[in-house]
C-alpha cells in the first residue's frame, strides 16, 4: 500500500497533521492501491513562498548551471526509469508494454529536448541600441492529468528549469504515483530548495488555490477544456499567463488513393492505444461515403486483434479505463452512440468477455456516423474510433473543421501534394501525414478551444519567458 502523506515544499517533504487522505483506486482490479494527501489553499501559500525565494537566486542561474542541473536530473530519471513504468502501470493501467516504451521514457525524452534546445538558445537579441532580453517569467503553476502523467509533468518542467522559473505543480488526485517518484528524481539530482513544489489535491482546492494566488505569475495546464476554461476565468483576476493543452476531437482524411488496407490498421489499433485516453486521439476516421462498409471491415478486424486486460501481461495491447467515472462516462458515450444510429461494428458497452472487475471496455468501432452525432462530436477519452462518410475533398475538409476542438489531424493519401493541401486547410495544432511518428522538438498544442500555447521544444521555453526591452543597452 503506497502513501503519498507528504507534499514535496522548499526541498522537503512536509506532512499537515489531520490533512484528509484520498484513497487511489488500481484501474485494472478497483482495489484501493495506496492513499494520497489532499492539500488546502495553506499549502499552496508555503509552496509559493519557497517558490517566490528560490525564484531569487534560480532566476539568475547560468545556462551552465541550468544545464548541469539538468544533466542529474537525467541521470536521475534513468536510475529510475522501470520504477517509473511500473508506478504509470498501477496508478492508471498503461499495459507494461507501452509504459516502459513510451509513457515512461516520453519523461526523459523531454528532459533531454530541453538540454538540446538550452545548449543554442538565445536569451537576447540585439536591435542597434536596444537589447530585447528574455527572462523567466517567475513562479508557475502546474495543474497536469492522469493519461500521460509523466509526461506532462516533464513537459512543463523540463522547460521551466531551463529557463530558469520556479514552480508549484499539482498532479492528478487519478495519477500522483508517477509524480512522487518524480519528487524523489529531482530531490536526489540535487534541485535548489523551494526551485519544484509539490501540493498534492483535489482540482477546486489545491488547483483553485494555484490558478488564484496572487504571487503566481503563470499557470501551465493539461486537462478537460472544461477545467481550462475555469483555471482562466479564476486567472483572470490577477491578470496571469495562462497556458492550456485541453481537449480533443481529432479527425483522421482517408483520401480515396490512400492504401486503406495499411492505413486503417494503423489507424485502428493507433485509437485503441493507452485505452484511447490520448488528447490527440484521431477518434472521427473520415472516408469516401462510398468506400463505408469496406473502411468499416478494415477497421473491425484491426480492432479485433486488440488484447484486452492485465496491464502486467506483456502481451496486453489495451489495459483499462483509467477511474471508474471515466469508464462510466466511456460505456454512457456507447450506448448514446448506439441509440443515436450509429452502426456498431465491433465492441460496444460493457467489459470484454471474461473480465468481471476492473475498468475495462471493449475496443469499439462505430459506423455510419453523421458529424452531428454526439459520438462525432463529444471528445470520448476511450477507445472509440467513429467512421464517418463524405462525398468530396471539400466536404471532408470541413467536416474535420466542424468542431469546437483544433488540436490534431491527419490525412492520409499517395499524393504528397495533395496531402500538403489538405493538411494546409486543417484549422489544428498538428496534422500527421500517412502515419508519421511523433516528433518530441516539434510544438504540441491547440487551435481553438484545444488551448493556448505551445509545449515541447524550443516553443515551450517562449512560454515560460517574458520579454523586456532594455533602450540604450548598447549605447
Ligand atoms: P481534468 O480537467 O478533469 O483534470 C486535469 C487536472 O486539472 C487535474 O489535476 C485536476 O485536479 C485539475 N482540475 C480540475 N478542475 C480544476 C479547477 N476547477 N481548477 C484547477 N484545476 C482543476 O482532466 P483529466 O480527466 O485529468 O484529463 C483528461 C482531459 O485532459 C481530456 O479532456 C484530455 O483531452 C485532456 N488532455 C489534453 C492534453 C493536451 O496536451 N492537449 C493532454 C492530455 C490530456
Amino acid at each position: 500500500m503506497r502513501q503519498l502523506h507528504k507534499h514535496y515544499i522548499g526541498g522537503e517533504w512536509v506532512s499537515v497533521d489531520g490533512a484528509n487522505m484520498r484513497d487511489i483506486i488500481n484501474p485494472a482490479t478497483e482495489k484501493k492501491s495506496g492513499e494520497m494527501i489532499l492539500g488546502t489553499s495553506v499549502e499552496v501559500d508555503m509552496a509559493v513562498a519557497a517558490a517566490q525565494k528560490a525564484f531569487e537566486t534560480f532566476a539568475f542561474s547560468t545556462r551552465e548551471e541550468r544545464l548541469e542541473l539538468l544533466g542529474n536530473i537525467i541521470a536521475e530519471y534513468k536510475k529510475r526509469l522501470p520504477e517509473m513504468a511500473a508506478v504509470i502501470t498501477e496508478e492508471m493501467g498503461a499495459p507494461v508494454k507501452l509504459a516502459n516504451t513510451a509513457q515512461a521514457p516520453s519523461g526523459l525524452g523531454h528532459l533531454m529536448t530541453a538540454v538540446e534546445v538550452l545548449k543554442n538558445f538565445s536569451f537576447h537579441e540585439d536591435r542597434g541600441p536596444t537589447r530585447i532580453l528574455k527572462e523567466p517569467i517567475g513562479v508557475v503553476g502546474m495543474i497536469t492529468p492522469w493519461n500521460w502523467p509523466i509526461n506532462q509533468i516533464t513537459c512543463k518542467v523540463a522547460p521551466a528549469i531551463a529557463t530558469g522559473c520556479t514552480m508549484v505543480l499539482k498532479p492528478s488526485e487519478v495519477a500522483p504515483y508517477s509524480c512522487e517518484l518524480f519528487n524523489e528524481i529531482m530531490h536526489a539530482a540535487g534541485v535548489p530548495a523551494g526551485v519544484y513544489n509539490v501540493v498534492y489535491g483535489e482540482g477546486p482546492t489545491v488547483g483553485e488555490a494555484i490558478s488564484g494566488h496572487p504571487d503566481i505569475d503563470m499557470v501551465s495546464v493539461t486537462g478537460s477544456t472544461r477545467m481550462g476554461a475555469a483555471v482562466q476565468a479564476n486567472a483572470a483576476k490577477t491578470i496571469k499567463r495562462v497556458t492550456q493543452e485541453l481537449g480533443g476531437k481529432s479527425a483522421n482524411i482517408l483520401l480515396d488513393d490512400a492504401d486503406f488496407e495499411a492505413a486503417i490498421t494503423r489507424e485502428t489499433l493507433a485509437a485503441m492505444r493507452n485505452t484511447g485516453q490520448t488528447c490527440t486521439l484521431l477518434s472521427r476516421m473520415l472516408v469516401p461515403a462510398d468506400r463505408m462498409d469496406e473502411a468499416a471491415e478494415i477497421a473491425k478486424k484491426a480492432a479485433e486483434t486488440v488484447t484486452v486486460g492485465d496491464p502486467n501481461d506483456e502481451g496486453t495491447y489495451m489495459g483499462p479505463i483509467a477511474h471508474g467515472d471515466q469508464f462510466r462516462k466511456v460505456g454512457e458515450l456507447m450506448d448514446v452512440a448506439a441509440k443515436e444510429g450509429a452502426r456498431v461494428v465491433t465492441g460496444g458497452s460493457g467489459r470484454p468477455e471474461g473480465l468481471s472487475e476492473g475498468y475495462f471496455v471493449k475496443p469499439t468501432v462505430f459506423a455510419d456516423v453523421t458529424p452531428d452525432m454526439t459520438i462525432a462530436r463529444e471528445e470520448v477519452f476511450g477507445p472509440v474510433l467513429s467512421i464517418i462518410g463524405y462525398d468530396s475533398e471539400e466536404e471532408a475538409i470541413r467536416i474535420a473543421n466542424d468542431s469546437p476542438y483544433g488540436l490534431s489531424g491527419a490525412v492520409q493519401s499517395a499524393d504528397a501534394d495533395r496531402a500538403r493541401r489538405v493538411a494546409s486547410k486543417l484549422r489544428t495544432g498538428m496534422v500527421y501525414i500517412n502515419g508519421a511518428p511523433g516528433d518530441i522538438s516539434a510544438p504540441f498544442g491547440g487551435y481553438k478551444q484545444s488551448g493556448n500555447g505551445r509545449e515541447w521544444g524550443d516553443h515551450a521555453f517562449h512560454d515560460f519567458l517574458e520579454v523586456k526591452s532594455v533602450l540604450g543597452y548598447n549605447a
